[in-house]
């Protein structure tokens, strides 16, 4: 095999980093579709069993597929370590058992993904791991929440769906001192326009589901991390309770990997677009995107992101019945919870990735009834522009 002549540039590792060639002189990467693998001897098997030798066991451990998958995430992230699973709530939930203990407490940022904020008070409360949830755009609070047995600092950046910024440095610091991990959910922003590990996070959780595929096609997540011995123990954890990427989707997700720089790109561009158009609507209240100049921390977001992010969420004049009116009224795009997609996907939040959570709790997140998710796809400007435009005319002018 040909030698690297030196770390690539991102856009090259994307489409290059971690393909591992075999005899058969395949161009493309190819899907191992084995639940185990061979030995030569007894004595090899003695030593890849017990740890002596590393190599391919079993498809719960590693396959080659997953590990090419790893290999050039972690690159991405610019990391040393990435442990692939079966799903992004899968990586959250193996990072978080194989870091904490009974009697450990938690400090999560309030705008966390619906399914992260019930994993943590029904599932980890239960086993008495308590969870104080803070602003993320208020450092202080997160100085104030620290208690003797905090294990662990838990965000999401920009949250979903107000598109709120948390400044990782300022957070990590606080972290630092109070002897706790730092972990971020990238599946906003994915490693092309932010790398939290490079200022200071500990852990970088994904939904390979959303961006990294970006095509809507399989279901996955990854774990990753600098630090060998935090990646020891997510690997022992995971492989005794079992969550593993299946070799086709780690497939699906390189194949993802290699347009992720370009599909980003677009995204954004899409994305501004679609916020100062609706910015400047009479039927819509608010626009939170983090590209505008009126979002409160576009400074901030300037200086951590390389681009902006293709979601954008928006208020418009009226409650639930003007929100889902508007998307009803779309005829293009896709009504789904899911995002990060090639095609653009409007969500009503309150009533569908957030309808599991106490009023109290949307509240919290400031998820209002006329608040609407669009995660911008990458079909032409005009046709997305045209029908959130068709979607608006629904809303009527009153209220
Ligand atoms: C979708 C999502 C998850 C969960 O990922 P799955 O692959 O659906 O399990 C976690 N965090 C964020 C921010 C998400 O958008």
């Amino acid at each position: 095999m040909r030698k690297n002549a030196g770390r690539y540039h991102r856009q090259t590792a994307a489409i290059r980093h971690g393909q591992r060639r075999t005899a058969e002189r395949e161009h493309n990467e190819p899907i191992f579709a084995t639940s185990s693998f061979v030995f030569d001897n007894a004595e090899q098997a003695g030593g890849l069993f017990g740890g002596q030798t590393k190599g391919n066991v079993y498809s719960r451990f590693t396959n080659p597929t997953v590990s090419m998958f790893e290999s050039r995430l972690a690159e991405l992230e610019s990391a040393s370590h990435c442990v692939a699973t079966a799903s992004g709530m899968a990586a959250i939930t193996g990072t978080l058992l194989a870091l904490l203990k009974s009697g450990d407490h938690v400090v999560a940022s309030a705008g966390l993904f619906g399914s992260t904020v019930s994993l943590l008070t029904t599932v980890f409360d239960k086993f008495d791991v308590k969870t104080s949830f803070v602003s993320m755009t208020d450092p202080k609070q997160w100085k104030l929440a620290v208690r003797p047995n905090t294990q662990l600092f838990f965000l999401e950046t920009p949250s979903n769906p107000l598109c709120e910024i948390a400044d990782i440095e300022e957070i990590a610091a606080i972290a630092r001192k109070a002897g706790a991990l730092l972990v971020i959910d990238n599946a906003f922003l994915t490693p092309i326009l932010q790398r939290p590990i490079e200022i200071g996070a500990d852990i970088v959780v994904h939904t390979a589901t959303k961006y990294l595929d970006g095509q809507g096609r399989c279901v996955g997540g990854a774990i990753v991390t600098d630090d060998e011995s935090i990646h020891e123990k997510l690997v022992a954890m995971l492989r005794t309770t079992g969550p593993a990427m299946s070799p086709f989707n780690a497939w699906t997700f390189i194949k993802g990997l290699e347009t992720l720089p370009l599909r980003m790109k677009l995204h954004c561009t899409n994305a501004l677009a679609v916020a100062r158009w609706l910015q400047s609507h009479p039927r819509v209240k608010r626009v939170h995107y983090p590209g505008l100049q009126s979002h409160p921390q576009h400074e901030l977001a300037k200086r951590l992101f390389t681009g902006f992010g293709g979601i954008v969420s928006f208020e418009v004049r009226g409650g639930k019945y003007e929100a889902w009116a508007m998307i009803d009224g779309t005829k293009m795009l896709s009504i789904t919870g899911n995002l990060g997609d090639a095609k653009t996907t409007i969500t009503h939040p309150a009533t569908t990735t957030h309808a599991r959570i106490s009023q109290q709790e949307r509240d919290r997140a400031k998820i209002t009834d006329s608040l609407i998710r669009v995660s911008v796809g990458l079909e032409h400007i005009e046709d997305i522009i045209a029908d959130l435009e068709c979607g608006l005319e629904k809303v009527g002018s009153g209220g």
